[in-house]
């Protein structure tokens, strides 16, 4: 794993209170603090729960762990009243990913939206931009294949080959060409006002 990912692991975790620094039992008695060497992007906790991260030369407090996570298991667009938050199911918690509101409260906005007449334009939308982000996802991955396929053609002296008559450029055009057809394609159901 890249140091980059470890961080956002670690910290995922110190958040959720799950860190291995965290749920360590065995604390011996007569523990002597020793000195800890940071390096520049590294992070940690101090006794009173603070997140603190190593900069070139100083390190900058990141805030209360209990804030942070207090942030995150919030639902700011529930509606008033709304109590879902002192024990959100896991339909919560993703629902708040999406929405920022617990299940019942997305129901219950969904609701009021057929009544509305705008269920449908907010249906569209949201299936969208799952799209766009999936196809996102889809480009990085054509992208690799690109890269991948591109080494098949490289000889060894650097020079480029063909193949059955198709130059790697023609095969780069071709894969460019079909992905795009797919992506407009793909996109344009959505895309019209029905
Ligand atoms: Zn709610």
């Amino acid at each position: 794993m890249s140091k980059k990912l470890k961080n956002v692991k670690a910290v995922t975790e110190m958040i959720a209170g799950t860190h291995k620094s965290q749920t360590k039992t065995n604390v011996s008695f007569g523990e002597t603090k020793s000195f800890v060497k940071r390096e520049v992007g590294d992070q940690w906790t101090d006794d009173e729960g603070t997140l603190w991260e190593q900069k070139k030369g100083y390190k900058v407090k990141l805030g209360k762990l209990s804030k942070l996570r207090e942030d995150l298991t919030k639902f700011p667009n529930c509606k008033k009243g709304c109590n879902s938050y002192l024990k959100p199911t896991r339909n919560d918690i993703y629902m708040r990913g999406i929405h920022g509101m617990c299940f019942d409260c997305v129901i219950e906005m969904e609701h009021q939206m057929r009544i509305d007449g705008t269920y449908e334009e907010y249906e569209r939308k949201k299936i969208y931009a799952n799209m766009k982000s999936w196809l996102k996802q889809a480009e990085i991955e054509k992208q690799a294949v690109k890269t991948a396929l591109k080494a098949k053609f490289v000889n060894e002296d650097g020079s480029i080959e063909e193949w059955n008559d198709m130059s790697w450029e023609d095969v780069e055009e071709k894969i460019d060409n079909e992905f795009r057809l797919f992506k407009e394609n793909y996109l344009k159901k959505w895309e019209v006002k029905k």
